[in-house]
């Protein structure tokens, strides 16, 4: 048999998730409780493929870069919590340019809904709104859980900043809802200027959910010094 270099893969599912642009995502699953949907596409959308898997509390998620620049990767790239002026093999990294742009993220498992299509409710998800889906697996802890792990430069979460509100900023905040406060300061902890930027007086516009928020970053910690609801887009 000759060996199978090129595949081609069929989308099982594609990420609704408040993340509508790249920036502000956070660098790993798990790092903000942001909540999202699998919708799982025909003809894979029936309710047998997935029936035992709400028995598992999280699973992993295969799935395909589709929002990057360019296709292009390097042997060597530069992480952001090295500082982003340090270079490692992208193997050695969770970069999204790789020669496949196929990303990996383990996410907790809230509710399956079967209605009209079948639906996964999950938590924590590092995915831009539209990702497509390749693959579903229950997460095993007896095999993925390895408590002795060694993670060169990325041993430990990153630290989380302090997010404080500008009055006017607060003053809008009233009229949305605790999650959706709750979400936004959980993405700005951990900081998603990128690694080389460091300039304080630097105002930073995101696009999370249905919200365009402002905000700046210096010594203290974070400061959400604008909120303001999007127009929402037909889609
Ligand atoms: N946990 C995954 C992803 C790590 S990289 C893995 O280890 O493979 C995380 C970054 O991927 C996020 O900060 C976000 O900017 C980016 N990202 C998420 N979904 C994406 C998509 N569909 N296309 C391009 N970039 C995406």
């Amino acid at each position: 048999m000759t060996f199978p270099q090129n595949f081609s893969l069929d989308a099982i599912g594609v990420v609704h998730s408040p993340f509508k642009e790249k920036f502000g995502i956070p660098r790993q699953p798990g790092l903000a409780q942001t909540p999202a949907v699998i919708e799982l596409l025909p003809p894979y959308a029936v309710a047998d493929a997935v029936k035992g898997l709400d028995t598992f509390s999280h699973i992993w998620i295969t799935f395909i870069f589709h929002g990057i620049s360019t296709q292009e990767w390097k042997p060597l790239v530069r992480p952001p919590r090295l500082g982003g002026n340090e270079k490692i093999g992208v193997f050695a990294t969770r970069s999204t340019h790789r020669p496949n742009p196929i990303g990996l993220s383990v996410v907790r498992l809230e509710k399956i809904e079967i209605a009209q299509g079948v639906k996964l409710y999950i938590r924590g998800a590092d995915l831009l709104d539209g990702t497509p889906v390749l693959d579903i697996k229950p997460y095993l802890p007896y095999a993925d859980v390895i408590a002795d792990a060694r993670a060169g430069f990325a041993q430990k979460l990153p630290e989380r900043l302090r997010v404080r509100w500008h009055s006017s900023a607060r003053d809008v905040a009233q009229d949305i809802s605790t999650d959706s406060c709750a979400m936004i300061e959980d993405v700005l902890a951990f900081d998603p200027r990128p690694a080389y930027q460091d300039e304080p007086l630097r105002i930073y516009g995101m696009h999370i959910d249905k919200y365009n928020v402002r905000f700046r970053i210096d010594e203290h910690g974070v400061e959400i010094v604008g909120i303001e609801a999007v127009i929402s887009e037909i889609r």
